[in-house]
């Protein structure tokens, strides 16, 4: 799919390229013992080394290693045996340290690359540039009081993986794809929990525009966005800035900008010629780090099935469609009951339609989660199984799933209370048939003579009569005899 933008002397082509910051899970922070728990009182979780009392040592925190090296295993990325933390310098009131430790010169996490799914059913890879860990900063508090900031450092030293993307993706909805999923595979992973709106996961998103085959143009960073759909306004509002800016015979200076979700627009922070200079230099606290091939190997040995190994699996045994088996994949919870129903089901594909469809819909209507589905997996698999059995039809299927969603019951009782079970033998039915044809012995002529069409009108009435409860396939078969 190729993406352009019509500009007024041709067209542009966007050139973006992603730094997530993604908060590791872990009870405790890269490098010290205390919590990590979200929400927390200020300054309840901050230990000597977070606030940066003299003399405190760091003292890196092997589970955050693990969960990098799993992260980077899940983006079929390089791991790199040999890394290094260095300190990046820099003032502000909620960096205690005046520094924060980084890996600029030798990432625990090199290339790697992952596969992307977009609306049109085609796929596309991105690259990985690096995965590097570092320490978050505090918080700056400024509007509890008229004059002065409050600092939080429950979050001061909490480890964080900056995944750098490559610059591959070319538009807004490549860019929500890629946001979406490297969160997937980080929740599938259970490395990051992905939650945007608590800021354990935020972006820098860098954006370009060329023309289309010629070389990268100028970026501008966008900092700290922290939604998918932030993301996409602040890509849309930027290349169509640049655009004109070009168009205009101007130039892009490089600079970092903010945007402005209630303007929806991005501002300038700081141009290049302000940029800090970080004096990066390595951490003299802390030895390179050294890790074994078979530490490598043991953690690749357990990795949990990932959303692509799903999503082909899914395709393969139930028979979906690439982008519907990439939508259920994309959530755990939702792909577990799809599968809990599929595989207890006779006919896959009317799985996925009461599951992707059906109840899916139910609960997006109703703003509830998978998790509390009124309706569990083991009910849907019994609604489908009297469906599969003929003793209803797919019509009444919907009005008990309608009633299961209501009450919670069981699609059995539900069937039996109202008596909705299908009328399959023709002893039942005949009588009602001939009543009809006999009362409409009009309509029966007019269809003799050609107007076939009336044949839906008969069909209509029995089912009018039985309340819908006529097999429908036994309708056809015995009308069709009797018009004969
Ligand atoms: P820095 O270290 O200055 O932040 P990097 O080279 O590490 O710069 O790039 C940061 C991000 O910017 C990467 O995600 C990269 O893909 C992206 N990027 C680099 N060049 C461009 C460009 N011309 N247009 C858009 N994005 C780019
Ligand atoms: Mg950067």
């Amino acid at each position: 799919m190729s993406y352009i933008i019509e500009g007024r002397t041709g067209n542009w082509e966007m050139v973006i390229g992603l730094e997530i910051h993604a908060q590791v899970i872990s009870n405790s922070k890269l490098f010290s013992g205390s919590p990590t728990d979200f929400g927390a009182d200020p300054n309840s979780q901050v230990s000597f080394v977070d606030a940066a009392m003299p003399g405190m040592l760091p003292v890196l925190n092997k589970k955050c290693v693990e969960q990098a090296v799993k992260t980077g295993l899940g983006l079929n990325a390089q791991i790199n045996l040999y890394s290094a933390f260095d300190r990046k310098n820099y003032f502000y009131a909620d960096l205690p340290q005046g520094y924060q430790i980084s890996q600029l010169y030798h990432p625990i996490v090199g290339n790697g690359k992952i596969e992307i799914d977009l609306e049109d059913g085609t796929t596309k890879f991105i690259g990985i540039e690096r995965i590097h860990l570092e320490q978050d900063a505090g918080k700056s508090v400024h509007d509890q009081h008229p004059t002065k900031t409050y600092v939080d450092l429950n979050r001061s030293g909490i480890a964080l993986m900056e995944i750098v993307s490559d610059p591959d993706l070319r538009s807004a909805d490549e860019v929500a794809a890629y946001i979406r999923k490297i969160r997937t595979i980080l929740r599938y992973l259970g490395t990051c929990d992905g939650n945007m709106d608590e800021g354990s996961m935020r972006c820098d998103v860098n954006v370009s525009v060329r023309r289309p085959g010629e070389e990268f143009g100028t970026r501008c960073e966008i900092k700290n966005v922290n939604s998918v759909r932030f993301a996409s306004q602040a890509i849309a509002y930027e290349a169509a800035r640049q655009v004109e800016i070009l168009e205009d015979g101007g130039t892009i200076k490089q600079e970092t900008r903010l945007f402005d979700a209630n303007k929806m627009e991005t501002r300038s922070m700081r141009s290049k010629e302000e940029a800090h200079d970080y004096r990066y230099f390595p951490d003299p606290d802390l030895p390179p780090l050294i890790l074994e091939q078979s530490y490598v190997d043991a953690i690749k040995a357990n990795m949990p099935e990932l959303p692509d190994e799903k999503k082909a699996r899914f395709i393969k045994d139930y028979g979906l469609k690439a982008y519907d088996a990439s939508v259920l994949v994309a959530d755990q919870a939702r792909a577990h009951y799809f599968e809990e129903v599929a595989k207890n089901c006779k006919d896959p594909k009317l799985a996925t339609t009461w599951v992707s469809v059906e109840l899916f819909g139910a609960l997006n209507k109703s703003g509830k989660t998978i998790e509390d589905s009124p309706v569990s997996s083991d009910y849907l698999v019994e609604l489908i199984a009297l469906i599969e059995d003929n003793t209803i039809s797919g019509r009444i299927a919907k009005d008990v799933f309608a009633e299961m969603i209501e009450s919670g019951k069981k699609p059995g009782d539900i069937v039996e209370e109202k008596g909705l079970k299908q009328i399959t033998d023709s002893s039942s039915l005949d009588p009602i048939i001939d009543q009809i044809l006999s009362d409409n012995t009009d309509k029966v002529e007019e269809y003799k003579s050609g107007k076939d069409k009336l044949f839906g009108f008969f069909v209509g009435q029995v089912m009018k009569q039985t309340g819908g409860k006529a097999n429908p396939k036994m309708v056809n078969d015995r009308l069709k005899e009797k018009l004969q």
